[in-house]
């Protein structure tokens, strides 16, 4: 993509509306530098380690243009009049956030809750610092106005339906020295962190590296900012929030190895879901001044990430990992279920006991949601936010992971011992399958194929990297844990504790 192309690019096109599936997989084909096993990628769009999870997104991106979900999935924006994803609408009211819940459920529920990066989670991202955009606007620059640049990148994304991916760590190089340990002023290693090489009238010229960005290798653009472990640097030049296209001269994507790979069986029910993660190098990109949001001076992140003005709720992810992660936990529990059934245990109490343990934090959730739900309310930027959810996202990264070890402990060794599709069609071998490989009423076609589903949630690298992201992909959980405690208001109890230990206990009968 060369700078032409990057204009082409720019906030004012025509508006396009909501993405197709075919659409969606020409705008990957914008010249994007990505390599993975020490190859460089021509075309993600057919390379076997990437084809599976465009085609994926390209299938739900038709799914929102059909009759049976446009209207669940799409609105009409009434400013622009351009029909387009809810994911990408505005909240103005409790109905538009129940409208934008619905989209979320149906996002969730048509990648099986394993879609950590889905459309619709950096959308509410860029909603969510849209509802502080004064914060952003508050820090001068001659220019452009940073809140008025974040407006404007959210009609483009809006009007055309795109799809972001973000990156904010740094990489992970040496954390013996950096500014997240606050009592140090370390000076940034301007060799490893993302910063500003210099202005010119264009934009700034970045360079550095992020870790990581997962769907880096299938979105339309990447939002970089500064994570809450990263948000307060000592060098200004490293304090940056902006979002360009994938395809951006000097932008550079390193994918890990593809998971789930093995195709000799039923194999691997969720496989088209390895939405990848990416290593990014900026080698002197420019970044026009229309894209930046935060340059020099982090306040406006650190004060939302503080959550400043009181009660009203700084949600970055809006619906889009609470539903989520509700429909992962419901599949988890049934998947857990029909395995203790496939092998008669299901009646004995131990497992009973863990089966419920898992209903129980589905159900929590569930709460949790409606809370979160009667919780919203009005924003100073005039929109509607849902109420706090950072000890829900904190709660789920361990909780998560609770879930997988009862299923794996439920399944024993069927979870990795299960014949392939290939070994059910060799009559050789078959009627050893029947009689030895069965479960109890069902065939051995049924049983296997469901404990499949079960090693791909828990077992596989599939079910291993969903654990994985389920614990980190919200920031390391012992920081948030910290921020939340900061944050965490204590007075009521606190007075009441103080009260009791001033005055001496009455006297009562010894006993
Ligand atoms: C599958 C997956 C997907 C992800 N997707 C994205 C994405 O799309 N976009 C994105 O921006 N990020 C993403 N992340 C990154 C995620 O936010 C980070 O993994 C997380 O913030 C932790 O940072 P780290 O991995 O660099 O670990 P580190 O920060 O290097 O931590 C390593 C260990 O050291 C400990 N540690 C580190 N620093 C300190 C300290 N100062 N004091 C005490 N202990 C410390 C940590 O607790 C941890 O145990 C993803 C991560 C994963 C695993």
């Amino acid at each position: 993509m060369d700078q032409a192309d990057l204009k082409e690019n720019s906030t004012t096109d025509a508006p396009l509306g909501a993405m197709t599936g075919a659409r969606y997989i020409e705008s990957l084909k914008d010249g994007r530098e990505v390599y993975i096993d020490g190859e460089k990628v021509d075309d993600v769009t057919i390379h076997p380690a990437f084809k599976d999870m465009v085609g994926e997104m390209a299938r739900l991106y038709d799914l929102q243009n059909t009759d049976q979900y446009r209207d669940e999935m799409t609105y009409v924006d009434p400013e622009s009049g351009v029909r387009t994803s809810v994911s990408w609408m505005l909240p103005r009211s409790a109905e538009d956030l129940a409208m934008k819940r619905r989209n979320s459920e149906l996002w969730s529920l048509l990648t099986w809750g394993q879609l950590g990066r889905s459309h619709d989670i950096l959308a509410p991202y860029i909603i969510g610092s849209l509802h502080r955009k004064e914060m952003f606007s508050a820090v001068k620059n001659p220019h452009c106005d940073f809140g008025e640049n974040l407006e404007n990148y959210h009609k483009h994304c809006m009007q055309n339906d795109l799809f972001l991916t973000h990156a904010l760590g740094d990489p992970q190089v040496d954390r013996s020295e950096q500014t997240q340990n606050e009592q140090r002023q370390v000076a940034e290693d301007l060799e490893v962190a993302l910063h500003v090489v210099e202005e010119t009238k264009d934009g700034v010229i970045v360079s550095g590296g992020k870790q990581l960005s997962t769907a880096a290798t299938h979105a339309n653009e990447c939002y970089v900012s500064l994570s809450q472990t990263f948000a307060r640097r000592n060098d200004p030049n490293c304090v940056l929030a902006f979002s360009i296209p994938q395809g951006t001269p000097g932008l550079k994507a390193l994918a890990r190895e593809p998971i789930s790979r093995w195709i000799g069986s039923w194999g691997h029910p969720f496989k088209m879901l390895d939405e990848q993660d990416c290593m990014l190098f900026f080698d002197h990109v420019l970044v026009p001044w229309d894209r930046l949001f935060m340059l020099y001076d982090s306040s406006p992140m650190v004060r939302m990430l503080e959550n400043e003005g009181g009660s009203i709720n700084f949600n970055f992810l809006g619906w889009a990992n609470l539903c989520r992660a509700y429909v992962r936990m419901r599949l988890l529990t049934v998947v857990a279920t029909m395995v203790a059934e496939a092998i008669g245990v299901v009646q004995y109490r131990e497992v009973a006991s863990k089966l419920g343990e898992m209903a129980t934090y589905c159900e929590v959730w569930r709460h949790a949601m409606e809370g979160v739900e009667h919780q919203s309310e009005p924003t100073p930027s005039g929109q509607w936010s849902l109420g706090h959810t950072r000890g829900l996202h904190i709660w789920f990264a361990q909780t998560s992971w609770r879930m997988t070890e009862i299923l794996r402990e439920i399944c024993g060794s069927g979870i990795i011992m299960q014949p392939s599709e290939k070994d059910l069609s060799n009559p050789e071998i078959r009627q050893y399958l029947d009689k030895y490989m069965r479960g109890k009423d069902v065939d051995v076609e049924y049983k296997s194929r469901l404990f499949r589903v079960a090693h791909d949630l828990a077992a596989s690298s599939f079910g291993m990297w969903q654990d994985i992201y389920e614990y980190w992909h919200g920031g390391d959980p012992a920081r948030n844990r910290i921020n939340l405690l900061r944050g965490f208001d204590q007075d009521e109890m606190r007075d009441m504790i103080r009260t009791l230990v001033s005055n001496p206990l009455p006297h009562g009968d010894a006993v």
